[in-house]
């Protein structure tokens, strides 16, 4: 049977740890969506249609390594605003969320669009401040020169993109579990998240 993890929120909540975490705890495989998008907007900045990208788009391409930097989430959230990427996109990450045994999917609209009968939704968020600090320590860790300011802009930037667009746009779906990790530590953070699985697996008559 299948068993979908939603869990969306916006850049640097803390989605992707806690993603990572409870596809580990109970063995399930995990697709962080955001690559699908970060894919087609590094394809985009090398000169490539943003569509045709979305089009040809294989599981190899997410391997990359050139996916996490600044330039490319800004245009992945470009490129995410296009209705006809987005329904490319669709059909992988469904195929993805049925696979036996179940699945983590992380995004902005997996709870929304893509997995709307999920059976367990999370709605991962943190203040803006708080998620531009984290990720200027994980940027500045990985040795790459910026501003704390910068971040917060670019975070600011994205949030921004990401809530008002007209398809698929960022909000927690009505079901949606809210978890805010302005004043979690982590461990406590993925211990709730954990619990709440937990519990929709038990009245889902899953064994864990
Ligand atoms: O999660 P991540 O920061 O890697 O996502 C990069 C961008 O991809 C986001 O800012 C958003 O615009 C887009 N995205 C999306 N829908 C998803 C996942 C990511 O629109 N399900």
């Amino acid at each position: 049977m299948s068993f979908t993890i939603a869990i969306d929120g916006p850049a640097a909540a803390g989605k992707g740890t806690i993603s990572r975490a409870i596809s580990t705890h109970f063995n399930l495989a995990h697709l962080d969506t955001g690559l699908l998008y970060r894919v087609i907007g590094a394809k985009m900045l090398a000169g490539e249609a943003p569509l045709a990208a979305a089009q040809t788009l294989t599981a190899t391409d997410l391997e990359r390594s050139d996916l996490r930097s600044a330039g490319v989430a800004q245009a992945a959230s470009k490129v995410a605003v296009l209705p006809e990427v987005r329904a490319a996109l669709t059909d992988f990450q469904r195929a993805f969320a049925q696979r036996a045994g179940g699945a983590v999917l992380d995004g902005r609209d997996i709870g929304t669009v893509i997995c709307p009968e999920a059976e367990v939704k999370l709605f991962v968020t943190a203040s803006a401040e708080v998620r531009a600090k984290r990720r200027f320590l994980e940027l500045t860790q990985k040795g790459t020169v910026t501003t704390l300011e910068e971040v917060l802009a670019d975070v600011r930037q994205r949030d921004e993109r990401d809530m008002n667009r007209i398809e698929a746009p960022l909000k927690p779906a009505d079901d949606a579990v809210r978890i805010d990790t302005s004043e979690l530590n982590v461990e406590d953070a993925i211990r709730y998240a954990i619990s709440v699985v937990v519990e929709k697996r038990k009245s889902a008559n899953v064994l864990t």
